[in-house]
């Protein structure tokens, strides 16, 4: 697509139309109550949380994306200035309350802005949005995916969101007589507190500004701003230190659960590189000298990281097996990973370079002739050995079953071989 068309969680000046996947604040820097820059697209809960985030934003610049339909949108070609028209479709991102990710197409191609995702093989939203993706794609080429790959190293590995959630559970009753307090950003993480209160019928203290997000999501009635009623509370991320734990200690024992994908040791460095008071290095140290049963850097299990602090693996995006699953299931022609700003951060081609282009191409060729033609493989062996031959029969044959693909011909026959084996590309006859 050309630029100065669109632009999706990008806010400078020089697009006309502006997409929103959802407001994490590294999604909306440089968004304000003052925007005025042109048509803002967003979910409808994003857009009902907008004006809290922001209040006194133009809301007749709001323009409501409807989940699983597609809509269209015609602007201008700022080369040629003729009208430019594409259709695009919001899928769940099953990220935070009204994060999607929005999928592209139109004369430029097909292209997939994951924005934050999770893609929780053992969910029923990643069910649907696996359907509603693949029936907005059908046999057409993905040719640009914009993916989230916040965790795209096989070193992040961790569990559903429901394991690491009864994680938190576990360590909230294992500690009767503690506070308790979980870090939150200001969005997102609602199901965790939702289970984590109805489990143990309790509410959740939450900071005001946080408890008005409940009241617009429904959820007020499991949280309450008055500390007497709960020895459990959710504060702000950015609080959430060392410090912060060993001071509510000197009043009285309290436990600090941060959930997230990160290993402990990244969490500790990550930002600041000082989050919970102390170096990663210096942690990991003490995490030693205890000899306690610290998770390793992939396992799936709650670390107790010092006396106060535990790290359990919930996390609002994919970790690398579900980075890659959905990888395989799209098939893009290219991957351009939306995170660098941080260290740790991998660029997709990386680890799914195979998975991509000329590879890609060469799956989405058999999906298409098995799907019009019902492909008999057993016709396909009886030709296979003739193709080798000289026969001018043979020959007419051959060229009717050759296809025309990236400005490769490539047979059937051999294409369908190799697919079975895994072979690549390369391995075909280039055009002559
Ligand atoms: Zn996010």
């Amino acid at each position: 697509m050309e630029s100065g068309m669109i632009s999706v969680d990008r806010w400078s000046a020089g697009s006309q139309a502006y997409f929103l996947t959802h407001l994490h604040a590294d999604h909306t820097a440089g968004l304000s109550a003052a925007w005025r820059r042109g048509p803002l697209f967003c979910s409808r809960l994003t857009g009902k949380l907008l004006s809290c985030k922001f209040p006194g934003i133009d809301l007749s610049l709001l323009r409501i994306v409807d989940i699983g339909t597609w809509h269209s949108l015609s602007l201008t070609s700022p080369s040629s200035g003729s009208p430019t028209d594409f259709v695009f479709k919001a899928i769940d991102a099953q990220h935070c309350p009204g994060a999607v990710m929005y999928l592209f197409r139109g004369d430029f191609g097909c292209m997939l802005f994951t924005g934050d995702f999770r893609w929780e093989t053992s969910s029923k939203g990643m069910e649907n949005g696996r359907a509603v993706l693949l029936d907005a794609l059908k046999n057409q080429t993905l040719d640009i995916l914009h993916l989230d790959n916040t965790y795209c190293n096989p070193i992040f590995s961790f569990p559903s969101r429901e394991v690491a959630a009864r994680q938190v559970v576990d360590i909230i009753t294992c500690h009767p007589d503690h506070e308790i307090v979980i870090a939150i950003d200001s969005l997102g993480k609602e199901d965790l507190l939702l289970y984590i209160s109805q489990t143990l019928n309790i509410k959740i203290w939450v900071w005001p500004e946080r408890l008005q997000f409940m009241h617009l999501l429904g959820f007020h009635q499991n949280f309450t701003t008055q500390t007497s009623l709960t020895r459990v509370r959710a504060i702000p991320r950015y609080s959430f230190s060392n410090e912060t734990l060993e001071a509510l200690n000197t009043l009285r024992p309290t436990i600090g659960i941060m959930p997230s994908g990160l290993p402990w040791a990244l969490e500790a460095s990550k930002g600041s590189g000082n989050i919970f008071g102390c170096s990663a290095s210096g942690a990991k140290k003490k995490e030693d000298s205890r000899n306690t049963s610290s998770c390793s850097e992939n396992s799936g299990t709650a670390t107790r990281y010092n006396d106060y602090i535990f790290v359990v693996p919930y996390s609002d995006h994919s970790c690398y097996s579900e980075i890659q699953e959905f990888i395989e299931l799209l098939r893009p022609v290219n991957i351009r990973g939306i995170v660098s700003s941080k260290k740790y951060c991998i660029d997709p081609h990386y680890y799914f370079d195979h998975l991509c282009g000329a590879e890609q191409a060469l799956w989405r060729v058999q999906q298409k002739l098995e799907h019009e033609e019902g492909m008999d493989r057993a016709e396909v062996a009886d030709i296979e050995p003739v193709a080798e031959g000289n026969s001018p029969v043979v020959g007419r044959k051959r060229k009717l079953d050759q296809i025309d693909f990236f400005g490769i011909r490539v047979s059937r026959v051999s294409l369908l071989r190799r697919l079975c084996r895994g072979a690549k590309i390369a391995d075909t006859e280039p055009l002559s």
